[in-house]
């Protein structure tokens, strides 16, 4: 299956949640079961030599690949959440994203320094969101963070924001 087919199934959504924003709907891609299939393998066959020991993903929409995938790099699962969420203690980042403001909260005990993270969200817009994640996992002293997104908005140049040394993959680029 081509990336064109995977790309085609995208469901765009006009003016959601507020006016301007070109709303990328990944629920058209998740409930085909072969495009479902072909994203799990494009995401493993990308890290299966990493040594990646922790996919950490973002709420929400980083909670439906991130645990496929660390299952199948057989790596474990860590959420970075909103405020309120996570029972135990956490550390947090407050950022500016494409509409409005937030907060992302990370158990204090999450990760270790001898994890090598791969740091998953479902799409790169403005990379408010992924540079907080990013400098959250950061203060948690890991070993090597990589980064993926399966759809990204290149004119938003969101990749920009990150040190140009970290490895970031989209699969869907718009
Ligand atoms: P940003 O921080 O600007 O890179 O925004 C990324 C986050 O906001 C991701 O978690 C996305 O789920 C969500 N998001 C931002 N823009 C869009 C969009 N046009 N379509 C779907 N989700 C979006």
């Amino acid at each position: 299956m081509s990336i064109e087919t995977l790309t085609k199934s995208v469901r765009n959504i006009p003016d959601f949640p507020i006016p301007g924003i070109q709303f990328k709907d990944i629920t058209t891609l998740f409930q085909s079961a072969s495009h479902l299939k072909e994203l799990s393998e494009i995401l493993y066959d990308l890290y299966k030599e990493k040594g990646i020991t922790k996919v950490v993903g973002i709420e929400s929409r980083g909670f439906f690949m991130g645990p496929a995938t660390a299952i199948k790099l057989n790596a474990g699962f860590v959420p970075i959440r909103k405020p309120g969420k996570l029972p135990y203690n956490v550390i947090e980042e407050t950022y500016t994203k494409e509409y409005g403001e937030d907060t992302i909260q990370i158990h204090e005990d999450a990760l270790n320094e001898d994890d090598v993270v791969l740091l998953h969200d479902d799409l790169l817009a403005t990379g408010g969101t992924m540079v907080a994640a990013y400098n959250l996992v950061k203060k948690l002293g890991v070993k090597k963070i990589y980064i993926n997104f399966l759809i990204e908005l290149e004119e938003l140049e969101g990749r920009l924001h990150f040190p140009t040394d970290v490895e970031i993959n989209s699969i869907i680029k718009f």
